[in-house]
């Protein structure tokens, strides 16, 4: 019998700290903006779709990526953001998650020629999860304290590249004229821009962008390499949060820590890897793991766990139970549960933490603390003393549930 039932699990208050937008959306919606603003796509069916693009297992991360050229299209037009961050706020709520970090990489969305700033794209995104925020904590329910507050903050992410496919109209160009090698140059160039921009639109515009992220093809782009953009963020009281170790072992999230200040990691799936430590200088590598290991868990340094991304971009795992998490639990590392994309990974929150639960022996002390750890290490917006609040006030809801379910 499972530990856990699914009906408890979906109850409980959770969050999700390492969701992308551009991976999020409802394929009816997908549907209808493609068919609205002229997209090509394989097919205009769920499940044609299903079976051609957004799949339930993939050979690789590049079969993986492939459908975000259709979404990151839906989201060049400002309207079609504002309603599928609007949705993905709905879709949270709607299985008791009380926090999100959607992340989005904005240079994916602009489109300068068409008028489509970094700036605006920001804007149609607040204004949709706002929308949602305000709705929902003006319900009864949430006003006379039966359930807690929502809350998000947004991530803007920087890629590591942009690939030779116009995922970026805007930068893609810059592509054409330039020998492969110096691409680093140019998405350097753009994540600079970016961070910049995205602290000024914060500041001048009250827009809770929380952090910045690193997101894209891991190998040949090493995030020490964007030192310079983190150390911009770091300066200006922006949250940092680094994908590392998602196809890259242990070296990647040292770099992480060290050039990135990163106060999480994204996925940290190879953390534990020998064979992926690849720096000659480094004899030891039993040693370098177990002391990396030991230091992201003394400084509660988060890792947002993605169950169901990992298994399909990294087909090699095979059975869940072969799942990194098990160390990562096994040392007591801070850890969330988290999506990555729920429409390409075809998942939500209350999925992952089912996988978690019923593969893995999770007591419910452990599990409160994980719960506990996808508030308390957000990026939550407002000032410490009222994210502590906040955070308390969904602990304690956690409680009121569990009571409820006898757990
Ligand atoms: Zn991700």
């Amino acid at each position: 019998m499972k530990k856990y039932s699914d009906a408890f699990i979906h109850d409980m208050p959770k969050s999700d700290l390492h969701l992308h937008l551009d991976g999020s959306l409802r394929i009816p919606t997908l549907i209808e903006m493609a068919k609205k603003n002229n997209i090509k796509m394989p097919s205009y069916t769920e499940e044609g779709l299903r079976e051609l693009v957004f799949k339930s297992s993939y050979s690789n991360l590049g079969e993986y990526l492939h459908g975000f050229q259709y979404t990151c299209a839906a989201l060049r037009d400002l309207e079609n953001i504002e309603r599928v961050a609007y949705e993905l706020a709905i879709d949270n709520q709607n299985e008791n998650v009380y926090y999100i970090e959607p992340r989005f990489a904005p240079q994916l969305m602009m489109d300068i020629e068409t008028g489509l700033t970094m700036e605006k794209v920001f804007e149609a995104a607040y204004k949709g999860f706002e929308r949602a925020k305000k709705e929902f904590n003006n319900r009864p329910e949430v006003k006379n304290g039966t359930r807690p507050e929502f809350h998000y903050g947004i991530i803007s992410c920087a890629m590591r590249n942009f690939g030779p496919k116009g995922y970026s109209p805007y930068y893609s160009r810059f592509y054409k004229t330039m020998e492969y090698s110096k691409h680093i140059e140019v998405v350097k160039a753009a994540a600079l821009q970016m961070v910049k921009a995205a602290v000024r639109i914060r500041d001048e515009k009250d827009i809770p962008i929380v952090s910045i992220d690193l997101a894209g093809q891991e190998a040949g782009y090493p995030c020490g390499k964007f030192h310079d953009v983190y150390a911009y963020a770091h300066k200006n009281f922006m949250h940092k949060t680094v994908h590392a170790g998602e196809a890259y072992g242990a070296e990647s999230i040292f770099q992480a820590i060290t050039e990135c200040y990163a106060d999480r990691i994204g996925h940290g799936y190879y953390l534990f890897d020998e064979d992926k430590v690849v720096d000659v200088k480094i004899d030891d590598t039993k040693k370098y793991i177990s002391d990396l290991v030991s230091f992201v868990a003394d400084k509660r340094t988060t890792i947002e766990v993605c169950l169901t991304s990992n298994l399909q971009t990294n087909p090699e795992i095979g059975d869940i139970k072969n799942h990194n998490v098990k160390h990562m639990l096994a040392n007591r590392m801070s850890v969330t549960v988290c999506t990555d994309n729920r429409l390409v990974s075809d998942t939500t929150v209350s999925r992952e933490f089912g996988l978690l639960l019923n593969n893995f022996d999770v007591q419910m002390k452990h599990l409160k603390d994980i719960v506990a750890y996808g508030f308390k290490k957000s990026f939550y917006p407002g000032a410490y003393i009222e994210k502590r609040n906040w955070a308390k006030r969904v602990m304690m809801h956690f409680d009121e549930v569990a009571k409820k379910h006898g757990v």
